[in-house]
């Protein structure tokens, strides 16, 4: 991997005072030298809070314990919590006088709980997910200490619901958790949350919870036409949900929120200590993150964020289209921002980041990515990999594998 972010530390046994100030400068300028070359990157950067900057960068503030005790103190901004748990609970067809859920310091946290109130509910629970799930669901289970059931994906990542409909038969007898992904992390593909509420009917499996991973994908999608719109949300039969702050939202710092449609049944009683309730995964809580989310969703309103991923599918479409010009493989379907392509297996003259493996990489148009960007990334792929095969002598020119290899 190559590293163009310069490390600007000195030696750690170096005691003399750094200049900090130049320093932060220093790091300021490389940082975003290094930005465009980010292209397989989840986090929108286009949104910016100078408004909040000293609060940011010049006030403690601590939202431990349940959102919804204000606790002891007042430096919290539990209300503003509040707000963004009650704006995209609606979003996502919940009642916002009856929605619950908290500012968790991502997505991974948000499962956590979600896992951990299923396991708390019914002790026997077995939790199931895709192949395609994210990593932080087996995690959650291991630490729940629950069986976790992995379900074979189709082409487009999506869970195979005959599947599913074989193992929760298998295991019909105890209690299921299914964690459903609204937009996969190779793929962006979107589990089919209302059929899976529907097996669990059709089996009779009423110990039940149904918790979306909709981290990247599960705003740009609520924001769809309604025809056009996936049902995944509460109305679809969720019982919990949650979506990252710092990848659509542009929070730009590490965050997420996990929703309920009501509180669930949690054991835990009120510390006197905090004067709140211990109903989150963490103790100490950033109060800046709850902000800055309400910042975003406030100050866009739902037709400056719609207007947002409307830009980012195009985008998307754009990248794919020239790609396809280009012939290289590659693979997008709407209302996705990410496009999958087969790595370059030559070097290109620029840093570009692809993510993925060794064979297939990506670039998600995330708001803040600039169609210049890609232009740029496009002339370094097709240089490097078509100018300079003219040069080569003949008999060597046949390519092995190459950038046509399927993803
Ligand atoms: C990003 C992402 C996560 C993990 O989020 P963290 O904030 O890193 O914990 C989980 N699931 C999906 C689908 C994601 O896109």
């Amino acid at each position: 991997m190559t590293l163009t972010v310069p490390n600007l530390l000195g030696p750690a046994d170096d005691n003399t005072p750094p200049k900090l100030s130049a320093h932060a400068a220093g790091l300021t300028a490389a940082l975003a030298a290094d930005h465009k070359f980010h292209l397989a990157f989840p986090g929108a950067t286009d949104l910016v809070y100078p408004d909040l900057a000293a609060i940011l960068t010049g006030q403690l503030l601590n939202n431990v314990g349940d959102p919804f005790d204000p606790g002891h103190g007042r430096n919290h901004t539990k209300p503003y919590e509040i707000d963004v748990v009650r704006r995209l609970g609606a979003l996502f067809g919940a009642d916002p006088a009856r929605v619950w859920g908290y500012v968790t310091s991502g997505a991974t946290e948000g499962t956590i709980h979600a896992v951990h109130e299923a396991a708390t509910t019914y002790p026997s629970v077995v939790v199931y997910s895709s192949t395609a799930a994210h990593y932080s669901v087996t995690k959650a289970a291991v630490l729940v200490r629950a069986p976790h059931v992995m379900i074979r994906v189709d082409d487009r990542g999506r869970m195979l619901l005959d599947e599913l409909r074989d193992r929760l038969f298998e295991f019909r007898d105890r209690p299921a958790m299914i964690v459903a992904t609204v937009g996969t992390t190779e793929h962006e593909g979107i589990d089919d949350v209302a059929g899976i509420a529907g097996l669990c009917d059709d089996l009779n499996i009423t110990d039940r919870r149904i918790h979306v991973d909709a981290a990247l994908a599960g705003i740009p999608l609520a924001l769809l036409p309604a025809h056009d719109r996936p049902a995944f949300g509460f109305d679809a039969g969720a019982t919990s949900m949650v979506v990252s702050g710092h990848k659509f939202p542009s929070t730009l710092m590490p965050c997420a929120v996990i929703l309920y449609p009501h509180p669930p049944h949690q054991p835990a009683g009120p510390i006197s200590y905090i004067g709140a309730a211990d109903t989150t995964v963490a103790g100490s809580r950033s109060g800046h993150t709850p902000l800055v989310l309400h910042w975003s969703l406030a100050g866009q309103g739902l037709d400056g964020h719609r207007r947002r991923a409307d830009a980012a599918r195009e985008l998307a479409a754009y990248t794919h289209d020239r790609l396809q010009h280009l012939g290289w493989n590659s693979h997008w379907t709407w209302p996705a921002f990410t496009i999958t392509l087969a790595q370059p297996t030559r070097p290109l003259p620029q840093p570009w980041v692809l993510g993925g493996d060794r064979r297939t990489g990506r670039i998600i148009t995330m708001p803040g990515i600039q169609q210049a960007w890609i232009d740029e990334f496009l002339i370094d792929l097709a240089t490097s990999h078509w100018a300079r095969t003219t040069v080569i002598p003949r008999q060597r020119s046949r390519r092995r594998g190459g950038p046509g290899t399927p993803s």
